[in-house]
């Protein structure tokens, strides 16, 4: 679908900075929006610069220390088709499919990547920030940001999907990147 010149997400948006691995805001379940208003629309363009700025294709608002529950994503699925949107108060309603492990990444742990297992289909409902409903249907990677960005907002990270050596292995070299210190 093509977009309207001046309607491309993001353009008016402010960077803002990116929480970390180890910031509280990023450990806790995430409010719901209850107030449709300007402040919403503005959290949005500026998730949406945000995610631009730092090369994601998924942001949820508390990795920009906003305790609620939205998500933005600008994400390829592996067909290439490109997936682009925002959820408020997003429930996951149906996951399905083969549980595929791949190659996944966080804006909160910058530079890493492990193997997560993730459903190969995946549903999401809730609605758009003037407050109409939307229901999102990915498969593939697209279905895997879908479920990682469900989980920022109730406080999880992909890492806690992790088991064994890859867990292990993500863990300590979180501890020794360059901004290891700075997330504190
Ligand atoms: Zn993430």
């Amino acid at each position: 679908m093509a977009m309207r010149r001046g309607s491309i997400p993001g353009t008016s948006g402010r960077v803002r900075p990116l929480r970390l691995l180890g910031d509280t805001g990023l450990a806790a379940p995430c409010e719901e929006v209850t107030d449709f208003g300007p402040d919403l629309a503005r959290l949005v363009e500026d998730m949406f610069a945000t995610m631009y700025a730092a090369g994601g294709v998924g942001l949820a608002a508390n990795q920009v220390g906003v305790g609620l529950r939205v998500f933005v994503y600008d994400c390829p699925d592996d067909e290439d088709r490109r997936h682009l949107g925002h959820v408020v108060n997003p429930r996951l309603v149906s996951t399905d499919g083969v549980v595929l492990r791949g190659p996944e990444g966080c804006l909160s742990l910058p530079g890493l990547e492990a193997g997560t297992p993730r459903f190969d289909e995946a549903v999401v409902e809730g609605f758009t920030l003037d407050g109409r409903p939307v229901r999102v249907e990915g498969s593939g990677f697209f279905a895997r940001c879908l479920q990682h960005e469900c989980d920022h907002l109730d406080g999880g990270l992909y890492v806690d999907r992790l088991t064994g050596w890859r867990r292990r292995r993500t863990l300590r070299a979180a501890r020794r990147a360059p901004w290891a210190a700075e997330a504190g």
